[in-house]
């Protein structure tokens, strides 16, 4: 008889890339990214993702959540929160005191805002100015395609959704960068943040001046249009939510279609995976429960984002007709913080650690820790919760990883997770590793998007 090699019982079989047996053929992977790809092109906004969201939910049986009712085991609810965060629970057969199971994304997404007193003109050309919505390279949003999402709400009280620039006959909007021929001093001696700056940042809106107007024709003319398509007058931006993003189709990416590209999918690729696991929940034991929250990219705040009683108060909703307290589900909850990582990228091998990177291909990535400069602002899972997991997963023969974001002091950033555990309930990261994070154009693996949403689904059923 051969004897069994040490090296197979003791050695790591951690972090494999390009070793998984690639599914990108499958397919139901391929369906899978199909539906995720038309989700990330109607959500380019938290509101839209939200709408999309509920849209989802409603097509497969979860109710508006009433606070009156006492729901019952397979009962499927779900709340929109002020129009930018959703919370959907598919309640379960075990009493609410034995834990909740939470999967939390987020589907804001870096961006320009529109700025409330945004309209110029300057030499016969009319811009918007913008404020710069979560962490950017500015100058990636320069010389692109853009679109306009939002809301504007009227002085009569009429709100009016605006979505300029997605259908192919709609016009596009840019922003302009300096020719490299002029750009040697103006730029060529500045650091990445200054080449272009914030105040930069402006939208070429149009050019065209309305007869007979002496001055500020061309801003009256795109007054005129505005008018004319959406009712509004210039006060009417004060009280708006216009948000320009890459007017991107998302599209498959490499001669093998195993990628794909789009703007956005930090975080709705975790969003999207979490919803669509919850969706065919039909009776879990525990009950199961999706956040999308809002504004995780400017640190969770408002009455949208993470850092709000949001999800507590959905809890304590839930359990008051049961006269359960809350605190008793945080005590036993698990919860799943799913927010992209960054895979490793051959072109910056210096700002990885190899041996601990993510890797794309490689499933999605589970992150004990995250923050900077030594762990900061990190949550830092438990070793029985990961112990507990990666058994789950093992035994689920879901294919994962373990990553850290990059070199211990080459930066960082951190997710929900801290707040969702700050209620004492069990929180790790788990995500997918995309290339270029934060870009107008992001990559992730097919492969990796169809693995998470098999995690998620995995988390709910095993835990
Ligand atoms: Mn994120
Ligand atoms: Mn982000």
């Amino acid at each position: 008889m051969k004897k069994k090699k040490l090296g197979e019982e003791l050695l790591s079989k951690q972090g494999k890339p390009f070793s998984v047996p690639l599914a990108v053929c499958d397919d139901e992977v391929t369906a899978f990214c199909n539906g995720y790809m038309s989700f990330l092109n109607r959500a380019k906004t938290e509101r839209e993702a939200s709408k999309e969201a509920v849209s989802i939910l409603s097509e497969r049986g979860f109710q508006c959540f009433d606070p009156e009712k006492a729901y019952r085991p397979g009962d499927r609810v779900y709340w929109l929160n002020h129009k930018k965060s959703v919370i959907a629970a598919v309640i379960g057969t075990k009493p609410f005191e034995e834990g909740f199971l939470i999967t939390a994304a987020h589907v804001d997404s870096p961006r320009l805002d529109v700025k409330p007193k945004p309209l110029y003109e300057e030499t016969n050309l009319a811009f918007l100015k913008t404020h710069y919505y979560g962490g950017i390279k500015k100058y990636q949003w320069t010389a692109i395609p853009l679109a306009i999402h939002g809301t504007v709400v009227l002085k009569d009280g009429r709100e009016i959704t605006v979505c300029i620039g997605e259908d192919t006959t709609d016009p596009v909007f840019y922003i302009t960068d300096l020719l490299p021929h002029l750009a040697r001093k103006a730029q060529g001696s500045k650091t990445m943040g200054e080449i272009i700056s914030g105040e930069q940042l402006n939208i070429i809106l149009g050019s065209l001046p309305y007869a007979g107007e002496e001055k500020d024709a061309v801003k009256i003319n795109m007054l005129r249009i505005l008018n004319e398509r959406y009712g509004m007058i210039e006060d009417d931006f004060i009280s708006a939510e216009l948000e320009v993003v890459p007017a991107y189709r998302a599209r498959y990416i490499g001669l093998d279609r195993s990628f794909i590209g789009a703007y956005g999918q930090d975080d709705r690729v975790c969003g999207y995976t979490a919803l669509m696991a919850l969706a065919e929940m039909e009776s879990p034991s525990k009950t199961c429960v999706v956040v999308l929250a809002d504004k995780e990219e400017i640190g969770s705040v408002g009455n949208t984002g993470l850092c709000s009683d949001m999800l507590k108060n959905f809890i304590s909703l839930l359990c008051a007709p049961r006269q359960v307290a809350p605190e008793r589900v945080y005590l036993c909850s698990k919860c799943l913080s799913a927010d992209v990582n960054a895979a490793y990228d051959p072109n910056f091998p210096e700002v990885y650690e190899r041996r601990n990177a993510a890797y794309l291909n490689c499933g999605p990535t589970l992150s004990k820790y995250t923050g900077s400069g030594g762990k900061g602002g990190s949550n830092d899972a438990s070793a029985e919760y990961l112990g507990e997991l990666r058994r789950a997963f093992d035994e689920g023969k879901i294919p994962w990883q373990i990553g850290e974001l990059g070199k211990v002091d080459e930066g960082g950033g951190g997710t929900v997770a801290r707040y969702v555990s700050s209620l004492g309930i069990e929180t790790i990261d788990i995500g997918v590793g995309l290339l270029s994070m934060h870009s107008p154009y992001e990559l992730s693996s097919c492969y990796d998007v169809y693995a998470l949403y098999s995690a998620i689904s995995c988390f709910f059923s095993k835990l």
